[in-house]
């Protein structure tokens, strides 16, 4: 039989990197790995939660209330985390399901999310997504417009955990991850979802604090 990478290996392995560059760059804060498990089966998850993991990731409502109410019965920890773009007549489902949003990116979603965290007595951490290199077909929120999304999420009673961005394909990260962790900053927030398979451990050298692992956990997807 051909060698194939367990699950708890690659795991293991992505952890030993991570720490690695935390320790490179001279971080002891906790650096929050998520699991990424959008288009997985059921029994390609398992493993990892066998292997003790606990936070994922998915982009879509109805694929995770597929997959994730049986899986939650059995390991009864988890933590599932919205990274997909957020459509405001699904906020319900969303504030149900998830443990943590990071695609808040418009006004229209704040309402949306605010008056359904109320409504369930459930106040999830969200991140502002940015639309960090300004590319017309991406998801985000501009630069420019941090400051209000944040006001007005905040005055909604909604927490907002930090920022959050997937940077241009193609190009180096680097600029942009330096970019959203100033941002950050300015606007006084401590969260950074940013990094994924091929460049989670430039994003915690830039300041990730979390980072959304895909690929390098569960293969590449068709
Ligand atoms: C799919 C996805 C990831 C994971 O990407 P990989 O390259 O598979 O690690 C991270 N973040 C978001 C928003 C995604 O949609």
């Amino acid at each position: 039989m051909p060698h194939i990478d367990q699950p708890s290996e690659l795991l293991r392995n992505i952890k030993l990197k991570m720490d690695k560059a935390a320790s490179l760059a001279r971080r002891d804060d906790d650096i929050h790995l998520i699991a990424i498990s959008k288009t997985r089966e059921v029994e390609e998850i398992r493993p990892l939660l066998q292997a003790g993991h606990r936070i994922f990731g998915e982009n879509r409502v109805q694929e995770a209330e597929s997959k994730w109410p049986d899986l939650r019965t059995e390991f009864r920890d988890v933590k599932l985390h919205m990274v997909g773009q957020l459509q405001s007549n699904k906020a319900a489902q969303a504030v149900r399901l998830f443990d943590a949003i990071h695609s808040l990116d418009r006004v229209s979603l704040v309402k949306a999310l605010a008056k359904e965290m109320k409504q369930q007595g459930r106040y999830i951490p969200c991140f502002l997504q940015v639309n960090i290199g300004e590319e017309s077909q991406k998801g985000g929120c501009e630069i420019g417009n941090i400051a209000d999304l944040l006001e007005k999420s905040k005055a909604s009673g909604i927490p907002v955990a930090g920022l959050m961005c997937v940077p241009p394909t193609g190009v180096s990260p680097t600029p942009y991850f330096a970019l959203l962790s100033q941002l950050a900053k300015t606007h006084g927030l401590r969260g950074l979802s940013m990094g994924m398979s091929g460049d989670f451990e430039t994003a915690i050298k830039l300041g990730a604090t979390h980072v959304r692992v895909g690929t390098a956990l569960f293969g590449a997807r068709d």
